[in-house]
């Protein structure tokens, strides 16, 4: 079968085809991402309804562009599957609307993506992982501990109380004027800086329940940053490098516990994955810190190429290809949904799924 897979639940616009190969291996045939970065940058984060806008102006085109890249017209597709929530309602709109729009005009089948299930199913895509298994998953929007149990089936272990990590790196970028996404200027301006030199919360660490928490450490850099200012530049780059580290910290001690639960689950599973997804899986400080933990836990880490940790339209195509194989399908009438957790996705009705 082939899938068409349309993103467009934040600010990235995306179109991808996915197909499962004779072999059975799914196979990306085109994998196109248009950024909005440039679009939001002069307002220091994602607005709404630029984001909509651009969506409609360019998905057009990205459909194009992910069908011709593939080698097939609309004519070979299978089913049309696209982002339904969660999201910011007026790119799901433009995104679904398309997609419900080919659907119809070929009279295909459509599925509607839960966006997390996406990101959830995306280590099947790439590592051919069996089920369960967990997931951390760490963007801009979301900051969850998933177990992965079967299609459809997914239990939130633990989500964030109050900020997602990439937006806690988002604002620590712009308080200390490093630009906008933050993830990638925190990184890169701690490069040599000293982690100890600021004592910083570790939110949460040492809880029993699995969440966490980002607003305190936010707030922890601000006054941190006013108590030293005027900051030297050797000043901003040890203050990244000890928000890194409190970061790292924060997701090792949270996963230590994930790692003893989902064992305490499983006894019977000799070699448990966590897999990681969003773009704060990115950070090599972090990566780091959860390939440590999880060593010591017997866990391997599946970490999928970043353009496939962040949002892209294969992680939609490939969501859309599982449920299709399973013989799930949408009505065209299926709403878009701003707000959508993981553990309200439809699942097949008997033990689909190994
Ligand atoms: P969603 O939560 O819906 O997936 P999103 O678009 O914000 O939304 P991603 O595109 O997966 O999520 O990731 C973007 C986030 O990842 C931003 O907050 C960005 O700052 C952060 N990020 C990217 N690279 C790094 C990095 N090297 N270190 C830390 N954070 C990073
Ligand atoms: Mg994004
Ligand atoms: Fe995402």
């Amino acid at each position: 079968p082939f899938i068409l897979g349309i993103e467009t639940s934040c600010d990235e616009t995306a179109a991808a085809v996915v197909s499962r190969g004779g072999t059975r291996e799914p196979v990306v045939l085109s994998n196109i991402v248009y950024s909005q970065i440039e679009d939001h940058a002069a307002y220091g984060g994602v607005v709404p309804e630029i984001a909509a806008r651009a969506h409609a102006e360019a998905l057009g085109g990205i459909v194009s562009a992910a069908l011709s890249e593939a080698g097939l017209g609309m004519d070979d597709l299978s089913a049309v599957a696209a982002t339904a929530g969660p999201g910011l309602i007026g790119g799901l709109i433009v995104g679904a609307s398309m997609a419900r729009a080919i659907a119809h005009a070929r009279d295909l089948p459509f599925l509607a993506i839960n966006h997390l299930e996406g990101h959830a199913l995306t280590p099947r895509l790439t590592h051919g992982l069996a089920f369960p298994y967990l997931l951390l998953l760490v963007s801009g929007g979301h900051t969850q501990i998933v177990l992965v149990k079967a299609l459809g089936r997914y239990e939130r272990w633990g989500t964030t109380i109050d900020d997602a990590l990439g937006e806690a790196f988002d604002k620590t970028a712009k308080l200390l004027d490093l630009g906008h996404p933050g993830g990638p200027q925190v990184e890169r301006t701690a490069i040599g800086g000293d982690a100890k030199r600021f004592q910083l919360p570790r939110p949460m660490r040492g809880e029993a329940r699995l969440d966490f928490s980002f607003s305190g450490l936010k707030t922890a850099v601000r006054q941190t940053a006013e108590k030293a200012a005027p900051l030297s530049p050797g000043d901003v780059r040890d203050l990244c490098a000890s928000f890194q580290a409190a970061c790292a910290d924060t997701l090792a001690d949270r996963m230590a516990r994930a790692f003893a639960r989902f064992r305490a689950e499983f006894p019977d599973i000799a070699a448990p994955v966590a897999a990681i997804a969003g773009g704060v899986a990115a950070n090599r400080t972090i990566r780091t810190a959860l390939e440590s933990v999880a060593d010591e836990a017997g866990f391997s880490i599946a970490a999928p190429p970043l353009a496939l940790c962040t949002d892209n339209g294969a992680m939609i195509a490939y969501a859309g290809l599982e449920r299709y194989e399973a013989g799930l399908r949408d009505g065209l009438d299926t709403p878009v949904r701003s707000r959508w957790p993981l553990d309200e996705t439809a699942a097949p009705l008997v033990g689909h799924g190994r």
